[in-house]
């Protein structure tokens, strides 16, 4: 019996944990569930489940404590606050974290998860877009063990030989890291028009069914330029051996290319499902209640090349990764406050990319490698990305 932990619990990868997770109620047992301050289902998910803990990350609802309390299961202790995310992470007692909070705040949670030694899904791409190596190397020096739970992530993962952490895998045999997207609602809506897309547009996906941010994010391909930073941190390459791949039906998940010409796919339904399954049985398979693809309906695949006119912010996230240093976690902290600036009203669709790529030209970054430093970096692009904002209106 394996003891989790889920960061994120009430969010779109959480409720897909947990999903999984009751169809294995003899191999997986809910330690603690976090929100951030949805607390109804917090405790539908606790009623559920029966944790030891739930965290709800939102101070302010405090002062509901005695009410939310009597509503939980007799066993389940309530926290608040992030610090008791940071607990329930790196708990003796904890095997597995699931790390499916979203954006920036996931990042000490997930690090207090590595540094303790645990096997950590991720989902939350954003903690490693702004930690890097860090995280890379706590989890080294810590004996941890970091899964990568993003559809793409966890396809390439499937289809290298062995182990990506580190150089475990001959990196000279891989010419290539293949990575699909299916370039979101917008792939076809005339370049003179995405100034006027609603975020309710925005947010409709044509294949996945996910949280507003990401969505926003997979619109802007956004997604996948913090996708690529991901790749590189997680297998250990230069933006020189990662190529996207425009792939609409979202059915091939992501490829490797081999130096003998073979290439080597991962398939399936669109349904986190699977690599979250993955993610808590690996190196074996549990079933993950996702049906088969049928070929028979699946008739077609394309693939073609997408073009960065249309997605700037993929661009820039090469330039990130390339420059290095705090530069991703500058380029992903701009992004967040635009992304909640476009949901709010407050800016275009188009306005997304001209921030983030203001704030990332505003200053010259340092070369932040500790976590205090990058946080700090963090802070000052949300501000700057305010700035531009105020300035759009
Ligand atoms: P979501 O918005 O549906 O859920 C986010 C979760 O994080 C919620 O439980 C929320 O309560 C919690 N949260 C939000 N802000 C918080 C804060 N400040 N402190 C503590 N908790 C907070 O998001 P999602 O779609 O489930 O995505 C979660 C992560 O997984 C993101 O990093 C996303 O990029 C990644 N991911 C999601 C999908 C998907 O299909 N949804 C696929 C791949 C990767
Ligand atoms: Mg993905």
């Amino acid at each position: 019996m394996q003891s989790l932990t889920v960061l994120g619990a009430t969010g779109s990868i959480g409720v897909s944990t947990l999903n999984v997770v009751s169809q294995h109620t003899d191999k997986y047992q809910v330690f603690a569930l976090t929100a951030f301050s949805n607390t109804n289902k917090l405790i539908e998910q606790a009623c559920e489940h029966e944790p030891e803990f739930v965290v709800i990350a939102d101070e302010s609802n405090k002062h509901q404590s005695a009410e939310i309390q009597k509503r939980l299961p007799a066993r389940t202790k309530l926290l608040f606050g992030s610090e008791a995310l940071e607990q329930v992470a790196s708990e003796q007692k904890v095997d597995i974290v699931m790390a499916a909070i979203v954006g920036a705040a996931g990042v000490r949670p997930t690090l207090a998860a590595a540094r303790a030694g645990k096997k950590v899904l991720l989902a939350n791409k954003e903690s490693l877009v702004v930690t890097g190596n860090l995280m890379i190397d706590t989890v080294k020096h810590n004996n941890a063990t970091l899964l990568p739970i993003d559809s793409e992530h966890n396809a390439i993962f499937q289809c290298l030989p062995e182990q990506y952490n580190g150089a475990l895998y001959d990196r000279k045999q891989v010419s290539k890291i293949l990575l699909t997207g299916s370039g979101g609602p917008f792939r076809e809506t005339p370049l003179d028009q995405l100034c006027q897309v609603t975020p309710a547009q925005a947010c409709a996906h044509p294949n996945w069914n996910m949280g507003q941010k990401i969505s926003v994010d997979s619109a802007t391909m956004m997604n996948k330029g913090l996708e690529v930073i991901e790749a590189c941190y997680l297998f250990g390459i230069g933006t020189q051996q990662l190529e996207v791949v425009l792939h609409p039906q979202s059915i091939v998940h992501s490829m490797v290319s081999y130096c003998d010409g073979s290439v080597i796919a991962q398939l399936g339904q669109p349904d986190m499902r699977t690599p979250i399954a993955y993610g808590l049985a690996w190196p074996n398979r549990i079933d993950a209640g996702v049906e088969p693809l049928d070929f028979s309906v699946v008739s077609q695949l394309d693939f073609s090349s997408p073009d960065l006119n249309r997605y700037p912010c993929l661009k820039l996230a090469f330039e990130a990764f390339d420059e290095g240093g705090s530069m991703p976690a500058v380029l992903n902290a701009a992004n967040e406050i635009s992304v909640a600036a476009f949901l709010n009203g407050g800016i275009k669709f188009t306005d997304i990319a001209a921030v983030n790529e203001s704030v990332m030209s505003s200053q010259d970054w340092p070369a932040a490698l500790e976590l205090e430093d990058l946080l700090e970096q963090d802070r000052i692009a949300r501000d700057n990305a305010q700035h531009f904002i105020n300035k759009l209106n």
